[in-house]
């Protein structure tokens, strides 16, 4: 018994939501319907709210007058767009809000699950098969197209699935079980937070690292399907739901606790840690003796984390990401970083403001073909980007 949200765009293939609508009805289903300008050129409204049972909103400014399009993309425990054009296709792909389709698409939290249906060319046009990847890499859900004959003389994948198998996917995507998502089966380590390395028994070194960067990188990756060790250092943030946590202080203790969760297919070590601690930590609280002067901390290096996994002869994962927190040549000096310390890709900020404990971030992602400058955003969008690109380099 759930809530859906059924959004009919424009394709001859529309009168089968007639039939989708009829089955989840049956199944017990309650179905709101959006109706997709192109939609109505294929189905009536009075049809599907007929059928539905239900209003069918079909313009932003009259859903805006009655409902408003946030409550309507909170509504659903499931959207699904049957037919997704084409059209419709893009526009969740670059996140586009020109109508109530695509605005409640992007202000949803709900899982999506897309029907596509279009003309065989449409479908394979390397645009439509970018933006297919994309909204997959992001969790977005799809079932079909068949291939079959279609309304054109022309023949190859295109066809609406069939409302049955349509039914069926959202069947399981309801269904409580394991999580899926494009990173289901895979498993992802992400370091997080600062290290605290130890003066004595009551002072230690740290940094103002918040973890809030790898925490979301790790909900991100867990929201995606993964299975996900999240090692983190002492931070103030709520473990993100459906992620093992390992809580650690030191770089040691970090490092220990990554190379126990190995094998992982990525690795993402968004941690602040230290490089270096006390060389020796005594016993008991360094006291402070009159007239003697303060005492003299000695260094000594920490491991590097991330260069040991990343130059590991057997436990490498696949994808492994690193950090770079920098404060002058940020591209410059992460270009760099990334062959020194072997890792596939590295994402370089620029902490000279308040990046560090703050709530957004301005980051550079470089990889082996080249650096790509990302807009400031929140850290969890961030987060999920990095995490739908993690989807797409281990798919
Ligand atoms: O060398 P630097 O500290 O600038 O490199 C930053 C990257 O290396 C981050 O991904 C950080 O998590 C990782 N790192 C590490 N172990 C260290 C130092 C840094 O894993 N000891």
């Amino acid at each position: 018994m759930s809530r859906i949200l059924l959004i009919v765009s424009g394709s001859i293939a529309a009168y089968k939501a007639l039939d989708l609508t009829r089955l989840l009805r049956k199944a017990g289903h309650e179905v709101t319907p959006i109706l997709t300008a192109g939609g109505a050129r294929f189905v009536t409204r009075e049809a599907l709210a007929g059928i539905s049972g239900a209003r069918v909103h079909d313009d932003l400014w009259a859903a805006e007058a009655e409902i408003g399009h946030i409550r309507l993309a909170r509504w659903p425990d499931l959207v699904v767009v049957a037919p997704a054009s084409a059209d419709l296709l893009a526009k969740m792909a670059l996140g586009l809000a020109d109508d109530l389709a695509a605005t409640v698409l992007l202000a949803t939290r709900a899982p999506v699950l897309v029907a596509p249906a279009m003309n065989p060319a449409m479908w394979a046009h390397p645009a439509t098969v970018a933006n297919m990847r994309s909204l997959t890499a992001r969790g977005v859900w799809s079932v079909g197209p068949d291939e079959g004959p279609m309304a054109e003389p022309e023949s190859g994948p295109g066809r609406l699935a069939e409302p049955s198998a349509i039914l069926a996917a959202i069947t399981t995507r309801l269904s409580p079980g394991p999580p899926l998502g494009p990173l289901a089966g895979r498993h992802v380590v992400v370091t997080s937070g600062p290290t605290q390395e130890a003066i004595d028994p009551v002072r230690y070194i740290a940094n103002r690292s918040s973890g809030r960067q790898g925490h979301a990188i790790a909900a991100a990756l867990a929201a995606l399907g993964a299975r996900v060790t999240l090692v983190s250092g002492p931070v103030a943030q709520p473990d993100p739901a459906g992620v093992t946590v390992k809580r650690i202080e030191s770089a040691r203790e970090m490092l220990a606790a990554v190379q126990a969760a190995l094998p992982a297919d990525a690795a993402i070590f968004a941690a602040a840690v230290a490089d270096f601690r006390p060389a020796a930590v005594p016993t008991q609280k360094i006291k402070k003796a009159a007239g003697a002067p303060p005492p003299e901390i000695r260094l000594a290096l920490n491991p590097d984390i991330l260069a040991t996994v990343a130059q590991h002869a057997t436990l490498r994962p696949r994808l492994v990401i690193g950090f770079a927190a920098e404060t002058e040549k940020v591209v410059e000096h992460a270009t760099a970083k990334r062959l020194t310390k072997g890792c596939d890709w590295i994402v370089a900020n620029d902490v000279s403001g308040d990046v560090m404990g703050g709530a957004e971030n301005a980051v550079h992602l470089v990889t082996a073909s080249g650096v790509e400058d990302w807009p400031r955003l929140p850290k969890d969008e961030v987060a999920r980007r990095l995490a739908a690109r993690v989807a797409e380099a281990l798919a």
